[in-house]
């Protein structure tokens, strides 16, 4: 039994991403976009919750490597 409805995620070919309730962007299921919480991660991606350059230009360079990615 969870406190927390369970949050839009879905499974890609490198690894989980889950959703930020903000910005609705799908990110890596990972401590490089979202901040950790005891049982998971917060609802907010990181450039959501803060808007330091360095994280911000790391949601970039992944925009830039998933539209790489995909052609
Ligand atoms: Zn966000």
């Amino acid at each position: 039994m969870s406190r927390h409805p369970p949050r839009p995620r879905r499974t890609t070919e490198i690894g989980e991403e889950i959703q930020c309730a903000k910005c609705k962007e799908f990110w890596p299921a990972d401590d490089e976009f979202f901040f950790a919480r005891p049982g998971g991660w917060r609802s907010w991606c990181k450039a959501c919750c803060a808007s330091d350059p360095k994280i911000l230009a790391s949601k970039a360079r992944w925009l830039d490597r998933q539209r790489g990615a995909h052609g």
